[in-house]
């Protein structure tokens, strides 16, 4: 057996089983060495019946008087005693019938589960039981808890690995000698064995440091590889025209901040290399990024080249237009900016291409059609990119393709990342924070409110109506699911807009509507033509209606963290107070995410508590980063991050032959192609 030997080949494995591991994405055996425990429950300790207290416990006994019974229909209960020489204990299965015969009298088990009170009387409740002489894996040890789906359980898949420990034994070490000496790291053999089967807690602590280690650093020097290559393109140098940024910022309705204005001046610097500029700008919702990227958009523009911006949807394309509409009045918008979409008639965007071509058209904004081949962008000299996407190398070669020289890059996020994360996760980019709001933002007042409370909620809401303002609901599906007992925005609005609200104008937003039925919507909610809009999340990113101050949020324990602080970035933006209410699908105690969203409004703080909370693997998923994927590693261990990304700035000034090491090389290879635009 090797890595690449199918999951079914394994003894006791059969085409079932094989069918329910792939849906963990275990398909091969490498697959299910790969697939890290969750946690971990700690039955290590063995204690003496007598000692025993309620909670997780470990003992080791002979199993008598075992009785099997069906106390109703579908119900079957297993009791037991287990005696050591100390004292006896109950113990209790649940419709685990096959117990009463299996159970070999008289032999030595460990019996591992929890210590608890039933009926009455305590006993250890569903346990598992294992012979001593038997190598266990389930008692007696740190006991790993896997992802589980239907059909597949833990114990399941510990049995499999068990079968599997030569494979993991004999897997070959992917980092140089030197380094695993250097950094005092454990084998990778013995790291995986230690992660699937760890003696103690310390040797599991080294196992995690030693993959941790590894995936910090695969995906550092995929990043720091990129950022070489890229360095070696060359771009247009945009001069600084101190003319041009003076007229643009004295236009300007507001005051910049000193934060916008040292980036500003940040990017300037950068457009005036002929190094390509790649630079990630990091400020939490509402922070004012959109005018620090058209800064530098009127500086190139200005000096004759054109501008894109890509934004992930078309509504936040469609705002943009709008925005810089608005922001640039000094220049000739109507030739100037052109919107290109995927929504778009074939004969609309074939004008757009003509006068993006021909160069009339000098910002370009739009969605991912922008770099799709029908585009040529002769004069290409800055490509801006909003909201969680970064240019990929396969973008960057597209960009090129279109220009025939390597624009600069602007990357926006309001996903707010610890610095050192960040320069980890995006080692390729200069990482910029606006860590400052506008004067006079005040913060979002943020409440968890229960279902029993709605008839107050609405009526402070209506006050908010009364004087004017408009409510955002959001919802966090749009149709009535019947699995799921969460709002649809559909029945939301049809219940608001029948019965507490229907004195006013409720419009319906979401994700399945036509373009252009959204722009409308969403254009008469921008102009007060609506005072209620109920939506999806469509409404998460970029959407600016300053005069929206209230947001309620239906089935809030559906959503993330970060999620909600993004939401409820959209209200709060204009002079009025924010307020955003967190309405809970029922009356259990809110989770501490929200507790945590009721007390910061600040995204970085935020970011990490939900890294804390989350744990490894936070960022799957969560990030869209295709395939990047931290499974082990804790994004919060600045130490071992630190020390990983260190690593890979030495094996690039050692300059490691990376080939000679192929596995590590493979994974690089991988990382480095990954990108977020997808
Ligand atoms: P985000 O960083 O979330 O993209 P935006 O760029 O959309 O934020 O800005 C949020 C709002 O703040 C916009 O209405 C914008 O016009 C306004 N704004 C930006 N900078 C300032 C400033 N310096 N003073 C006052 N308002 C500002
Ligand atoms: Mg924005």
């Amino acid at each position: 057996m090797v890595d690449e030997t199918n999951i079914s080949c394994v003894k006791g494995v059969g085409t079932e089983i094989a069918k329910k591991l792939a849906l963990l994405g275990v398909v091969s055996v490498g697959d299910l060495i790969g697939n890290y425990p969750r946690r971990y429950d700690d039955y290590s300790t063995v204690t003496s019946i007598k000692l025993i207290k309620p909670g997780p416990v470990t003992i080791q006994a002979v199993i008598k008087d075992v009785k099997g019974r069906y106390v109703r229909r579908g119900m079957h209960i297993t009791e037991a005693v287990a005696s050591d020489s100390t004292d006896s204990v109950r113990i209790v299965w649940f419709n685990q019938p096959y117990r009463a015969s299996s159970i070999k009298l008289g032999e030595q088990y460990y019996i591992s589960g929890q210590f608890q009170l039933s009926r009455q009387r305590f006993a250890i409740m569903n346990p598992s039981a294992e012979l001593v002489s038997s190598f266990p894996i389930n008692t007696a040890r740190i006991v790993p808890i896997y992802r589980e789906v239907k059909g597949i359980s833990s114990r399941q898949i510990r049995r499999i690995l068990r079968e599997v420990l030569p494979v993991i034994s004999s897997q070959s070490e992917t980092l140089p000698e030197w380094l695993i000496e250097k950094e005092d790291l454990m084998s990778r053999s013995a790291a995986l064995r230690a992660i699937h089967f760890p003696r103690d807690t310390e040797e599991l602590e080294a196992a995690r440091q030693r993959l941790g280690f590894e995936e910090v650093l695969e995906l550092s020097l995929a990043s720091l590889l990129n950022k070489y290559e890229l360095l070696q393109d060359k771009a247009v140098s945009i001069p600084f025209n101190t003319g041009c940024a003076q007229a643009f910022v004295r236009s300007l309705p507001f005051e910049l901040t000193n934060g916008q204005r040292l980036i500003a001046y940040q990017l300037f610097q950068d457009m005036s290399k002929t190094q390509p500029m790649n630079r990630l700008l990091e400020g939490d919702v509402g922070s004012g990024k959109t005018v620090v990227a058209v800064m530098a958009a009127v500086m190139a523009i200005s000096d004759g080249y054109q501008v894109a911006l890509m934004a992930p949807t078309e509504l936040l394309a469609r705002q943009h237009a709008e925005t810089i509409r608005r922001l640039l009045t000094p220049i000739d918008q109507e030739k100037t900016i052109a919107v290109l979409t995927s929504g778009q008639k074939l004969k609309q965007k074939e004008a757009v291409y003509a006068r993006i071509a021909s160069g009339e058209a000098q910002f370009v904004i739009g969605t991912h059609a922008l770099i799709q081949d029908a585009v040529k962008l002769p004069n290409l000299g800055l490509a801006i990119v909003d909201e969680q996407h970064r240019f990929g190398v396969e973008q960057r070669k597209a960009l090129m393709a279109k220009a025939g020289h390597m624009p600069h890059l602007l990357s926006l996020t309001a996903t707010p990342i610890p610095r050192s994360l960040a320069l980890t996760l995006y080692g390729e980019m200069d990482v910029s924070i606006l860590d400052e709001k506008p004067a006079g933002r005040q913060p979002v007042r943020t409440k968890v409110c229960s279902p029993n409370s709605k008839e107050q909620l609405y009526e402070e809401i209506e006050k908010e109506l009364q004087s004017g303002r408009q409510l955002f609901v959001v919802c966090p599906l749009i149709t009535e699911s019947t699995n799921l007992r969460a709002k649809s925005a559909e029945q939301v609005y049809k219940d608001l807009s029948e019965t507490v609200f229907k004195a006013w104008r409720v419009g319906l937003l979401h994700g399945k509507q036509k373009a252009d039925e959204k722009g409308t919507i969403m254009k008469q909610f921008v102009d007060h033509e609506l005072d209620i809009l109920v939506s999806t999340t469509v409404i998460e990113v970029g959407v600016d209606v300053p005069n929206a101050s209230v947001m309620l949020i239906e089935a809030a324990d559906r959503f993330g963290l970060a999620q909600i602080h993004q939401l409820r970035g959209r209200v709060g933006r204009g002079k009025h107070k924010g307020y955003c209410y967190l309405m809970m699908s029922d009356s259990s105690a809110p989770p501490e995410r929200l507790r945590a969203l009721e007390r910061s409004n600040d995204g970085f703080r935020l970011a990490e508590l939900d890294l804390e909370l989350r744990g490894p693997g936070a960022m799957y998923g969560t990030m869209q980063h295709g395939q990047l994927d931290l499974r082990i590693a804790k994004l919060t261990d600045m130490r071992l991050i630190a020390s990983a990304r260190q690593s890979a700035q030495l094996l690039i000034d050692r300059q490691t032959e990376l080939s000679e090491y192929p596995i590590l090389f493979d994974r690089i290879t991988r990382l480095r192609a990954v990108t977020n635009l997808n």
